[in-house]
């Protein structure tokens, strides 16, 4: 059987908070108790908006919640950096790849252009790139370079990508009306978070990803990416939200939920414990170690819905 390789990819651009833990819980639980391996890779690819001061602080809050990992952060290992802002020559030649099939144009559209352009939005907020760059003139390129940076964007074909999501279900999307095409390299030069994350998880051996709900909608443009450049994708699960106790967003909740407050009012059993508890995995919120949690972990038991913490936590 083939080796699992899961692995967390935190954006260090703030310190981590309850919905990042409870993914870098799951996503862990899941590749140890399959005898997996597991990666930290470090999503700092705006070096602007992640300081290396965060990605310390994440390692720190990974270590006090007893979770370990294989390869990756500050200790490195066989895949060179695990740092996404020191990995730019590689995202390159990927790049370079593309352009060479023909699929890449340069795009000069602002992101408030676009907006207000009546583009469909779909339900999760995404706006579906409506073409304006995709057959401009080299002289139109030319002219329109002089006042504007250039974005990349990749050319979507006439096809649906379909897979099957470990929490989700059956998923599809077509390119071409539900995704558009998409940005590959940003107007300032960095890459895009896409070609960043299908790269990596490509080059690290990733054969699982674990991650939030929200990034559900980015999964079959990753997909397709990962088929263009000859790699194959890896397995994904999609967890649910976080909820308080009534079912309110945590987010709407205002409280500061990151780990430097919750670090002085719980032990990392104790956070662990409801975690697991608002997860599926215990039946009562008892205080329980990481380790603890591996031999009984099921994505069985996980909830598809929206996960609640218990009544007592805030
Ligand atoms: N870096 C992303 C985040 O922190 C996660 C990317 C992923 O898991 O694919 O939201």
């Amino acid at each position: 059987m083939k080796q699992i390789v899961g692995r967390f990819a935190p954006s260090p651009s703030g310190r981590m908070h309850l919905g990042n833990v409870l993914c870098a819980l799951l996503s862990w639980l899941s590749a140890r108790s399959q005898n997996g391996s597991y990666i930290l890779r470090i999503e700092d690819l705006d070096p602007d908006r992640c300081p290396r001061h965060y990605a310390d602080l994440i390692e720190d809050d990974l270590a006090w919640l007893g979770l370990d990992w294989d390869a990756g952060g500050s200790s490195g290992g066989p895949d060179g950096s695990y740092y996404q802002s020191e990995r730019t020559a590689i995202y390159q030649h990927y790049f370079d790849q593309l352009g060479a099939q023909g699929l890449l144009y340069p795009c000069f559209c602002s992101r408030a252009a676009l907006h207000a352009a009546s583009a469909p939005h779909l339900s999760d907020g995404r706006v579906v790139y409506p073409g304006t760059c995709r057959t401009l003139t080299p002289e139109q390129i030319a002219q329109k370079s002089r006042t504007r940076g250039a974005a990349t964007r990749l050319r979507v074909p006439d096809q649906t990508i379909s897979f099957v999501d470990g929490l989700q279900g059956a998923c599809t999307e077509h390119l071409p009306t539900e995704c558009g095409d998409f940005i590959i390299r940003r107007s300032d030069g960095v890459f895009a978070y896409q070609l960043a994350v299908v790269v990596d998880d490509a080059l690290e051996g990733v054969t699982e990803v674990v991650r939030g709900r929200d990034l559900l909608g980015s999964t079959a443009r990753q997909i397709w990416l990962h088929r263009l450049l000859g790699f194959e994708p890896p397995h994904f699960v999609h967890i649910p939200l976080l909820n308080d106790a009534h079912g309110q967003r945590l987010s709407k909740r205002g409280a500061a939920l990151d780990l430097g407050v919750l670090r002085q009012r719980f032990t990392p059993q104790e956070l662990t414990g409801a975690l697991a508890y608002a997860a599926g995995l215990l039946d009562s919120p008892r205080p329980v170690s990481a380790h603890a949690l591996i031999a009984q972990f099921s994505w069985a038991r996980v909830p598809t819905g929206d996960l609640c913490l218990p009544p007592d936590f805030f």
